[in-house]
């Protein structure tokens, strides 16, 4: 089952993919409203933490003994750079240790679903999608969103990354695309490339 938790803050959207082990991609920021009302309704073991990338209004509320960012966000995560962008939401930040570096072409399978990592740079260098093709869904991080693309001017960020990220999205088969904000959406991606590449 994915449970889809919308963010209505600055917090990122999370979900939750259960299984024999429960994934919960994205936390969000460390008060965020919609995952802690859901945990305090429903509780759910989380068994491990992906994050899609390393801002901390992804992985502020990290928490936990498992914790995956892909290695080119990883350092990222564990020293507490500046890259995770810290500083525009608290005044200090120790990081968390990230005990799965993630790489382009992994499965992480927790018994019920298969989440296979796009590394999808642009936004950060160590941005992924995570694609589960057995339910049709893909989740774009700060990647791909309903109306637009993800900023590229942020430490890492770069336009002709993200073009080619979108460029191998679009050769992918999904229709359910889950955001790190927003709302979820049907697959657009022709639209996004069309509106944020080619505008000449
Ligand atoms: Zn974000
Ligand atoms: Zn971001």
């Amino acid at each position: 089952m994915i449970i889809e938790l919308m963010s209505y803050s600055y917090s990122s959207n999370s979900y939750i993919i259960t299984g024999e082990r429960n994934i919960l991609i994205d936390p969000g920021l460390p008060n965020n409203e919609a995952l802690r009302s859901y945990l305090h309704r429903r509780p759910t073991r989380i068994d491990s933490i992906i994050n899609t990338h390393c801002h901390y209004d992804h992985i502020g509320g990290d928490f936990g003994e498992d914790i995956m960012v892909h290695e080119d966000d990883a350092d990222a995560v564990s020293t507490a750079g500046e890259k995770t962008m810290f500083g525009s939401f608290v005044d200090s930040f120790s990081g968390f240790e990230v005990t799965r570096r993630l790489k382009e072409g992994d499965r992480i399978d927790n018994g019920e679903h298969i989440l296979e990592v796009i590394h999808t740079p642009g936004h950060t260098s160590g941005s992924i999608c995570l694609l589960d093709r057995e339910n049709d869904t893909m989740f774009s991080g700060d990647t791909w969103f309903y109306n637009g693309v993800g900023r590229t001017d942020l430490p890492s960020g770069d336009l002709d990354q993200l073009r080619g990220s979108f460029m191998r999205l679009r050769e992918i088969d999904v229709t359910h695309i889950c955001p790190g904000h927003g709302s979820s959406f049907k697959n657009n991606i022709d639209y996004i490339i069309d509106n944020y590449f080619f505008v000449v």
